[in-house]
């Protein structure tokens, strides 16, 4: 008898999910899944994890990676849902342990944590974000006297970016300046001295910085045995989104299994967005040929998420890209609504538009929950969260700012992140901020007292300070004695650490009262979390969004219209989407260097925007959009054009409509200055 789940797949997808399994003595071959938006890759891993699960693989022996934590909580949870149903009162076999699931960046600090002693690294190093990041760029940078120079060396965020950037591409400094930042070159020494004493500084400090995970995990892999058993921990490893990973990450991957059994990664070449972040789609294209024998490639044509309309819309975009894509999927989801082009006025009309079909759409039965509002830039939804706070339509948006970015937030983050590691010099120097009457050079003295001593805690206390703070600074001390001391557990130190932080909170703003409320809020979340350690890793390295994590917030559990940029949508679907402001300047921007390969990576991203949708699809142009050259040179009356990557040929794949139609009357309060329908816009939008 085959099992009720594997009947519900395709015989593509039923091939993936049972490859290899038949040989009872080995564990499978390497698989690679490549295939286009919809077409179940994800659900295939889901199956795939389950029914590897029911037919009594060791759940804590399977490692699952995927380009977020929500995306590897999903894939958790589908996957036991699905096994759970097929073992009916046999589940319990399945509550031995779960999968390890996360991303390469959080799996790999778990790792290296477990090896730390082995390689050199305290265990309990703490993570830097990117700002932590640019901050220790930036004190090093001092420490070196390059921030007074006579010419302008280049800025923190530019440093870390050239950083990253050979870090991750495993080029040479030299080349890295030469391709993308020619006017650093003339700075190489004084860089690769920046860089070697930034090193340095995050070694003496026992802190990571994200690229760090993946090097130092890649780097342990290096030597055969570690990698062996690193490898041997694990039968079965699935990749999900493979396309977006970076040539680190593919290393990782195969030094861990080098014969690729018990590999499967999942993937879709045209939707590889992450280049930027130094993202390959070579890593998939290469698999199969990575192994010898080449690894099992299968491909799935069939959309199960889209209308034909909106499919076939979708298909053309991506068919006009310079690069050959290997599908061509197909749906036989029927669909009479083609997806919408919708030219409106200006950003405010765009945010009516879509406030008032988003209404419609919930008389029509979607919920709002089921409906997403995608951009290309998190700042772009800035005139539609104004007016759907007006018309009291609740949302969650996802990307973007983060709710962690904000100063109150980071001060708790940051002591907490002190407590668990005091050498950390830029938590230390915002923490000591915070003390009433400490400045930078008082705080830099006692950093360095502290750095010098065997116990820094210690040293912090008979740290001499001015009398006039003296008190202040010894509640500082009692309190981070209090906080590293084994009678306070977990989360319970973060009520110490407000009882702390609240009259300080209170002496610095007036809006007190709705930051106590994001800490009460934090502190919820972290109630989620066992430990003060597993805490900080999983919010340095994935966190919640701005106005919430979906999970993340209790106050939410009603409905709520998605926003979201469109990296972050990535793998995600709605029964209706509203993409906003589809017009060259935007998409593509105007703020790549305007490469071929940056232009046809913003039509992948225009591609999985529009792979979202399931039955109904929206692409916004407003007339007036600021391009951010246009903005810079104070240009007002400019007209935007649709996006090139909707040139006429593949126009009748859409409806033009503009809105507001006829029926409904203008409203006069924007000023005259520019026509509704511009036709002039219209017309050279033909030639393009
Ligand atoms: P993306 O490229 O966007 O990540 P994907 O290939 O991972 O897409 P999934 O998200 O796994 O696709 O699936 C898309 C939709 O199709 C989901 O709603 C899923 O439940 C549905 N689906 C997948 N396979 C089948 C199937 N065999 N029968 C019915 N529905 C399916
Ligand atoms: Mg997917």
């Amino acid at each position: 008898m085959t099992a009720a789940y594997l009947e519900r797949l395709n015989p593509e997808q039923r091939r993936a999910v049972e490859h290899g399994l038949g040989e009872a003595d080995r564990f499978p071959g390497p698989l690679l899944v490549i295939a286009g938006a919809g077409s179940g890759k994800t659900n295939t891993i889901a199956h795939r994890v389950a029914h590897l699960l029911v037919n009594g693989a060791d759940p804590e022996r399977i490692l699952l990676m995927t380009f977020s934590r929500r995306a590897a909580s999903d894939l958790t949870r589908r996957a036991e849902a699905i096994g759970r149903q097929a073992m009916g009162e046999r589940a319990g076999i399945l509550a031995a342990g779960l999968p390890w699931a996360g991303t390469f960046h959080s799996i790999g600090v778990r790792l290296l944590r477990d090896y730390a002693g082995q390689i050199g690294l305290m265990p309990d190093f703490s993570i830097h974000d990117r700002e932590d990041s640019a901050d220790l760029m930036n004190l090093t940078r001092d420490d070196l006297g390059y921030s007074r120079m006579e010419r302008r060396f280049p800025t923190k965020a530019t440093c870390l970016e050239i950083y990253s950037r050979v870090v991750n591409s495993g080029a040479a400094l030299a080349d890295v300046l030469k391709e993308a930042f020619p006017w650093c070159a003339s700075w190489e020494g004084e860089l690769r001295a920046l860089f070697a004493a930034y090193v340095e500084a995050k070694q003496a400090q026992g802190v990571l910085d994200f690229d760090d995970l993946l090097l130092y995990w890649a780097r342990m892999q290096a030597d055969p045995d570690l990698a062996a058993e690193i490898g041997g921990r694990f039968d079965h490893v699935l990749v999900d989104e493979y396309q977006d990973t970076n040539r680190l990450q593919a290393s990782i991957l195969l030094t861990m299994k080098p014969d690729g059994r018990g590999l499967t990664v999942v993937g879709d070449d045209a939707q590889s967005i992450y280049a930027f972040r130094a993202a390959t789609v070579r890593n998939i294209l290469d698999f199969p040929a990575a192994f010898d024998p080449p690894a099992e490639t299968i491909t799935l044509d069939r959309n199960y998420r889209s209308t034909r309309p909106i499919l076939d819309a979708a298909n053309a975009v991506i068919g006009l890209a310079k690069e050959r894509f290997t599908k061509n999927l197909w749906t036989d989801r029927a669909g009479t609504q083609r997806p919408e082009l919708v030219t409106v006025r200006d950003d405010v009309e765009q945010a009516r538009f879509i406030a008032t079909q988003v209404l419609e759409n919930r008389e029509a039965g979607a919920t709002l929950r089921q409906q997403a509002v995608l951009f290309r830039t998190a700042s772009h939804s800035a005139v539609l969260e104004v007016e759907l706070t007006r018309r009291r339509i609740p949302f969650v948006k996802f990307g973007g700012l983060k709710f962690l970015d904000s100063a109150h937030v980071k001060d708790v983050l940051a002591l907490l992140r002190f407590v668990q590691n005091p050498r950390d010099l830029v938590a230390g120097f915002r923490v000591m901020l915070l003390v009433p009457g400490v400045g930078p050079a008082t705080a830099r003295r006692a950093l360095a007292a502290m750095s010098m001593a065997a116990e820094p805690i210690g040293a912090l206390a008979a740290f001499p300070t001015p009398p006039r703070i003296g008190g202040e600074w010894q509640g500082f001390v009692a309190l981070l004695v209090a906080l590293r001391g084994r009678g306070t557990a977990w989360p319970a130190e973060l009520d110490i650490l407000r009882q702390w932080y609240e009259p300080i909170l209170d002496r610095q703003h007036d809006d007190a009262s709705t930051r106590l409320a994001d800490l009460l809020q934090l502190q919820g979340i972290a109630a989620g979390y066992p430990s003060r350690e597993r805490f900080l890793t999983e919010l340095t390295l994935d966190p919640p969004a701005a106005t919430s994590d979906e999970s993340g917030v209790p106050s939410l559990d009603n409905d709520y219209l998605i926003l979201s940029t469109i990296h972050s949508a990535k793998g995600r679907e709605w029964r209706s989407v509203f993409v906003l402001n589809a017009v060259d300047g935007c998409m593509p921007s105007d703020l790549g260097t305007g490469t071929t390969a940056d232009i046809e990576e913003e039509r992948r991203l225009l591609y999985v925007a529009m792979t979202r949708a399931r039955d109904s699809l929206h692409l916004i142009l407003p007339q007036r959009f600021y391009t951010h050259a246009q903005r810079a040179k104070g240009d007002r009356h400019v007209y935007a054009s649709r996006t090139r990557f909707i040139p006429r040929e593949i126009l009748d794949h859409f409806d033009y409509v503009s809105w507001p139609g006829s029926r409904h009357a203008v409203p006069t309060a924007q000023p005259a200055a520019a026509p509704r329908i511009d036709i002039a816009a219209q017309m050279r939008g033909m030639w393009r």
